[in-house]
């Protein structure tokens, strides 16, 4: 890798202006993540970073492909840029992320969007600076989809533009086979990274200052199961919470099946980590449950919170939920309300299920109309707006630590998220920006609290 970042770093030498580079990604945190290490080998390789896509001199869209209408999107998006090429022949355009990993979707490229320059699929990742100089050198369009290697680069470091928040990668794939999800195909079997290297770019970030730290994999509670000396999730939270540093810690995605006692208790005995956990429930119908391959039941999912709600009695939920998926009734649907009424979750993230070619479920015949998933899904949104209602109100006269990181659309007001991930926002000045703060509660909203900064 370094010998072709100073192969490129040679070429740019020559120029009067460093060259600017503008990257774009797309879908869930892992793939910003993603994002953010291809930055910082660009950066490496003598690149400036631009949000200006009309001064960039390599535009790259870093791509998901979780949803249909995301890659439609996509397509649009690289079609647009045809004009910006005709303009200025010597800019390159890449793809890389999700879509990038599809064989279709690179045959598609390849024949009908021929100003593209680069594509490189997930795994390919660490090959872009040879691929960069095969397009900088010969001019010439270069391509690299090429299979899942197992091999985890450790010697990439990320351009990070949030100073405030950092995400670590802590595994990378998935062995579920979710039948909804084509991220198994996309980014192939889980492996880990080893402790050492998870714990010292953490060290490495709350050093630096960085005052919340989001652990990521596709599911985390299965972390470290395949390395040569296995680890649990949650011993590695434990290490991690015994570095010194003002921070804090959060994790996403877990999986109900992986979830276990021993994490919850390492939750509740670790100061740095925050008492909320996203996991994802999908239904509330153990039929749907298994058409989902989801391999948990509602039961085995109640057993978590329960126990989580009977050592942290606050304990934070939030959730997935994908309404109407193939064949769902009504009696399922009912069965998810259920479910959500027992455990009330902070937050939903609600989806009316979307088919996506490749996967299993995407050849299941649907009899379940559009307006039943529709009307099923206002139903559970107002359920859930009554549930957030009375939910947020039990934080009234009570005191959130809360991590400043914007200002809100209310004057004079700024926001940020408490420990339990929800959005609190306080009368303060731009400089509480960065900085973690007891906030007394004394609005509830359905969608934030709001409050008084007392310390
Ligand atoms: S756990 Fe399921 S939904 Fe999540 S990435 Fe893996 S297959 Fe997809």
């Amino acid at each position: 890798m370094s010998e072709y970042i100073n192969k490129i770093k040679e070429i740019f030498s020559k120029k009067e202006i460093p060259p600017l580079c503008y990257l774009h990604s797309f879908g869930c945190q892992q793939n910003v993540s993603d994002g953010e290490k291809i930055l910082g080998m660009l950066c490496g390789m003598g690149y400036g970073v631009t949000e200006d896509i009309s001064a960039a001199d390599l535009i790259i869209y870093n791509t998901c492909a979780v949803r249909e209408n995301a890659e439609l999107k996509v397509y649009s998006l690289i079609g647009n840029l045809k004009r910006l090429k005709e303009n200025n022949p010597d800019l390159i355009i890449g793809i890389c992320g999700c879509m990038a990993q599809e064989e279709k979707t690179v045959e598609n490229i390849k024949k009908s969007y021929r100003h593209v320059d680069l594509i490189f699929g997930t795994f390919a990742v660490k090959e872009l600076p040879r691929l960069l100089y095969e397009v900088l050198s010969e001019r010439k369009r270069a391509v690299d989809i090429s299979e899942y290697s197992g091999e985890i680069s450790e010697n990439i470091s990320a351009y990070r533009t949030d100073s405030i928040k950092a995400s670590v990668p802590i595994m990378y794939g998935c062995n579920n086979f979710c039948s909804y999800c084509i991220v198994p195909y996309v980014r192939g079997r889980e492996r880990s990274r080893k402790p050492e290297a998870v714990l010292n770019e953490v060290r490495e970030l709350a050093y630096a200052g960085y005052k919340e730290i989001m652990l990521l994999g596709q599911n985390v509670n299965s972390y470290g199961k395949n390395l040569d000396e296995p680890i649990s999730f949650a011993e590695l939270l434990r290490e991690i919470n015994k570095i010194e540093g003002d921070f804090k810690i959060r994790f996403m995605s877990s999986h109900p099946k992986d979830a276990t006692g021993e994490l919850i208790d390492a939750i509740a005995e670790c100061d740095k980590v925050c008492k909320h956990m996203h996991l994802p429930l999908q239904s509330g119908s153990d039929r749907i449950l298994a058409a989902m391959n989801r391999n948990y039941t509602v039961e085995k999912y109640m057993k978590i919170v329960d126990y989580a709600r009977s050592v942290m009695p606050d304990f934070s939920f939030s959730t997935d939920i994908i309404v109407g998926f193939p064949n769902e009734t009504y009696e399922d649907f009912r069965q998810t309300l259920e479910v959500i009424k027992r455990v009330r979750f902070d937050n939903i993230f609600s989806f009316i299920y979307s088919k996506r070619t490749g996967t299993k479920a995407a050849e299941i015949d649907d009899r379940t109309s559009g307006e039943d998933k529709s009307r099923w899904m206002r139903e559970l949104l107002n359920v859930q707006r009554d549930i957030t209602d009375n939910g947020f109100k039990r934080f009234v006269g009570r005191t959130l630590t809360v991590l400043f990181d914007s200002e809100s659309k209310t004057e004079g007001y700024f926001s940020g998220k408490s420990d339990e991930f929800i959005i609190v926002e306080a009368n303060a000045d731009k400089n509480v920006i960065g900085q973690r703060k007891q906030v007394k509660i004394t609005k509830a909203f359905n969608w934030a609290l709001q409050g008084e900064i007392i310390g």
